[in-house]
């Protein structure tokens, strides 16, 4: 038996860990000693999840996807956590962490973002708790999602515009965290994903952990059992995809799969597909996989969609990937947006560019006509409307 979640040194076999600089010992170990306790203490968790309810509008429907499952022969669910507020999964896990940093004391907040939503989420909840608000995001990203960049600036956030590498996630995350070297007493850091040093992965995970604890109960109401055949999920970093894999890692009868993107293709030296081209090596403070010249330099990815363009995954998902637990697909650009199109035409719903990477899998799969297929729906495609239109008159 494969044990999925961290153990006590903070590794997922051989991937975690805490690769950190000293002046952020601190810091860290303040949070590794205290996180477990505080998130499972009662009262923390009736917030949690009172503010899950009465303010992101959770739980967020599972929608059986009638013409969708036509399309694919398959029982299709979407989870719809592009109907979160703010309009992504992010508010899951910014929700729980300012609540952990109100409890340590701490006034202001510091976070990287890509694609701009765990930006907006977390300005979302800086606002929400009167605290100040830093988020650092790539030149480049901050071009492509330029409605994200003003909801940040409304909700009272300062976004510094990071020029470093290729001006994307990975070097928004790289000054971030210089940040948080510089104000290490006053500051908490809101890491978006499953990755960044222990205990970040294992936290993160289990606030997006709703996500399959919904999946579960729902699908007792819809199918008669909570155990669907597939659950698939887009992976960046990884924060959904461990959402709404989490209570179903134990369980083998669940096939459960992760979608990366491919970029212009695996083999076309633009691309984000990190177990299909990832070494292991160390990445934003964890052992875990990631896409490295043969010299260790991290390798710039590129992907259409700003939340999956990141060089590494988190160490769960490298755990996860060794092991065998999870399969990893990936889609292209051109897959993802022929995906992502196409759900607009048959549910009505213009999903995230991240979360049609997830869709575009589908194709890949082998399906049973029986079969009970979740797709988690990381986030809605509002800002990505110029992409959309710009790739339909251009395709
Ligand atoms: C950020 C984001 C992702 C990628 O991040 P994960 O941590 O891998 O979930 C996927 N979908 C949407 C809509 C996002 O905003």
């Amino acid at each position: 038996m494969n044990r999925y979640t961290v153990d006590n040194k903070g590794y997922y076999g051989n991937f975690g860990g805490a690769y950190i600089p000293e002046l952020l010992y601190p810091n860290v170990e303040e949070l590794r000693q205290t996180y477990l306790e505080l998130i499972q203490d009662a009262s923390f968790k009736d917030e949690f999840h009172r503010l899950l309810r009465d303010y992101v509008g959770r739980p967020t429907p599972l929608y059986p996807a009638v013409r969708l499952s036509e399309e694919y022969g398959a029982h299709i669910y979407l989870k719809r956590e592009d109907l979160c507020h703010t309009g992504a999964h992010k508010i899951n896990n910014t929700i729980g962490q300012i609540l952990l940093a109100r409890q340590l004391g701490k006034k202001r907040i510091v976070a990287e973002t890509g694609a701009g939503q765990h930006g907006v989420a977390t300005a979302t909840v800086c606002a929400l708790m009167g605290m100040g608000c830093t988020v650092y995001m790539g030149r480049l990203d901050m071009d492509r999602q330029r409605p994200n960049v003003e909801r940040m600036k409304l909700l009272g956030a300062e976004v510094v515009p990071v020029t470093s590498g290729n001006m994307t996630l990975k070097d928004a995350t790289n000054e971030a965290m210089r940040h948080w070297i510089n104000h290490p007493k006053e500051t908490h850091y809101i890491i978006g994903s499953v990755v960044g040093p222990h205990p970040y992965p294992d936290m993160v995970a289990r606030f997006q952990s709703v996500i399959s604890e919904e999946i579960r109960n729902q699908l007792i109401l819809h199918e008669g059992n909570p155990y669907p055949d597939y659950v698939v999920a887009c992976v960046g970093g990884g924060s959904n995809a461990a959402g709404a894999f989490y209570h179903y890692l134990d369980e083998q009868c669940v096939n459960l799969v992760g979608a990366e993107a491919a970029g212009k293709g695996i083999d076309s030296g633009e691309s984000a597909a990190t177990t299909a081209l990832g070494r292991p090596g160390v990445l934003h403070g964890s052992k875990t996989l990631l896409m490295q010249t043969d010299d260790g330099q991290v390798i710039e990815p590129y992907s259409i969609s700003a939340g999956l363009d990141y060089p590494g995954i988190g160490p769960m998902h490298a755990h996860l990937y060794e092991t065998g637990r999870v399969s990893f697909l990936n889609a292209t650009d051109e897959e993802a947006m022929r995906a992502g199109l196409e759900l607009c035409r048959l549910e009505g719903i213009i999903p995230a560019v991240e979360s049609a990477h997830a869709l575009a899998v589908l194709a890949k799969l082998d399906f049973d006509t029986d079969d009970v297929v979740v797709v988690n729906l990381s986030g809605r495609g509002d800002k990505d409307l110029e992409t959309y239109i710009r790739w339909r008159d251009e395709g």
